[in-house]
C-alpha cells in the first residue's frame, strides 16, 4: 500500500486538533526569523589511523544533465538521479578538497576554483582558514590533474600564486601532456582551454615537482595510476596506523550515476574507456579492501565506502560525527 499526500495531510490534521487540545498555557513562538544567506564554513574532519583528514568545501556549480553522459540515454540518467532523489534536470557539482595532517606534515590534495570558477564556488580559503589553517602551514600541496576546478586554487584570475612558499607536486604523465605544444596546438577549441588554463596556472610557479605512479609522494601517501577522466589523472593511496584511505579524485564524478553504473562515462572524462578501466579497478580494491574513499565531486563531506551491490556498487557515506 502506498501513502498518498492526501492521507498524510488528514492525518497530520488529526494529530494537530490533539495539540490543540492538550495542556493549557502553552504557546508558540510568533516572532518571524528573517532568512539566512550563509551557511556554517564547509569543513569536516575525520580520523584516518593515525593521520586527521579535514575536507574542505569549495562550493559548487550547476550544469545541465543533458549531454553530461555520452553513452547512456538521458532517460536513463534522469531515472538514476530520481532514484537517489535527485534534480533530473540540472547536476550539482560539489567541490571538496582534502587538508591531511599526518602528525608531522600538513599535506592539501587538490585546492578548488580559486576567483575562476561559477560564483557557489570559491570558498576553498575561507572555509580552510574557518578550519583552523593557515597556508604558511602547508608542507606540500598534491594536485590530482589539471582540470580548473582543482587547480585554479594556485594561482587567482589576477595572476597571484597563493601558495609560493609551499611544495606542489603534480603528476609527471599530466604535466607531460598539457606542456606539450604540438599537443596544444593540434588539439580541438574545446580542448585548448584546457591547455592554456594548466599554463596560466603553473607558468613561472618555481616551487613545482613532478611525480611518477607508484612512488610515495608525502609520509603514507602513494600516487595511483587512475588514468582516463585526463591522461595523468592520481589517485592517491594513504596508510596510517593500519587503516587505507583512497583520495578517489574524478575517478567517479556524482557517486549515484558513477558508482551505481561505472560503466557510464562523463563528458568531461577524455578517454571514457580508460577512464572506466580505472574507476572499476579502484571500486574493486575499496570494496575488497574496505577502505575509506574520498571523491571530489561527491555530497559532502563526500566520504565513505564502496559497498558490492549485485554486479555493481553502491555509495555509503559516512555519517556525521561530532568527535573530530
Ligand atoms: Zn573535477
Amino acid at each position: 500500500m502506498s501513502v498518498d499526500r492526501r492521507a498524510v495531510l488528514a492525518g497530520g490534521a488529526a494529530v494537530a486538533g490533539l495539540a490543540l487540545a492538550g495542556p493549557a498555557g502553552l504557546t508558540s513562538a510568533s516572532a518571524a526569523a528573517p532568512m539566512a544567506t550563509t551557511q556554517a564554513p564547509g569543513f569536516y574532519r575525520y580520523k584516518v589511523g593515525d593521520f586527521q583528514i579535514t575536507a574542505i568545501h569549495d562550493g559548487f556549480a550547476g550544469r545541465p544533465l543533458e549531454g553530461f553522459i555520452r553513452n547512456a540515454k538521458l532517460e536513463d540518467v534522469q531515472k538514476a538521479m530520481g532514484a537517489a532523489g535527485l534534480s533530473t534536470e540540472r547536476l550539482p557539482l560539489t567541490f571538496t578538497s582534502l587538508v591531511i595532517n599526518t602528525g608531522a606534515k600538513l599535506i592539501v590534495i587538490d585546492t578548488g576554483n580559486g576567483n575562476s570558477g561559477a560564483p557557489t564556488s570559491g570558498r576553498w580559503m575561507e572555509n580552510f582558514k574557518a578550519a583552523g589553517f593557515s597556508p604558511d602551514q602547508i608542507d606540500t600541496i598534491l594536485i590530482s590533474h589539471f582540470h580548473g576546478d582543482h587547480i585554479n586554487g594556485l594561482r587567482l584570475k589576477d595572476g597571484a600564486a597563493q601558495f609560493p612558499n609551499v611544495e606542489i607536486k603534480v603528476p609527471e604523465p599530466e604535466w607531460a601532456f598539457w606542456m606539450d605544444d604540438a599537443r596544444m596546438n593540434a588539439a580541438s577549441d574545446a580542448l585548448k582551454g584546457g591547455f592554456q588554463g594548466a599554463r596560466r596556472v603553473f607558468k613561472d610557479m618555481p616551487n613545482v615537482s613532478r611525480f611518477q605512479w607508484g612512488k610515495e609522494v608525502a609520509p603514507g601517501i602513494t600516487a595511483i595510476q587512475t588514468d582516463g577522466h585526463t591522461p595523468g589523472h592520481t589517485s592517491f593511496m594513504i596508510s596510517s596506523g593500519g587503516a587505507q584511505f583512497i583520495a578517489l579524485g574524478d575517478v567517479t564524478n556524482m557517486p549515484s550515476l558513477f558508482v551505481r553504473h561505472p560503466g557510464w562515462h562523463a563528458v568531461f572524462d577524455m578517454n571514457g574507456e580508460i577512464a572506466e578501466r580505472s574507476r572499476r579497478k579502484m571500486l574493486d580494491m575499496a570494496a575488497s579492501e574496505k577502505a575509506q574513499v574520498a571523491f571530489y565531486h561527491a555530497p559532502f563531506p563526500a566520504t565513505g565506502h564502496i559497498v558490492r551491490d549485485g554486479s555493481g556498487y553502491d555509495f555509503a557515506p559516512a555519517l556525521w560525527s561530532s568527535a573530530a
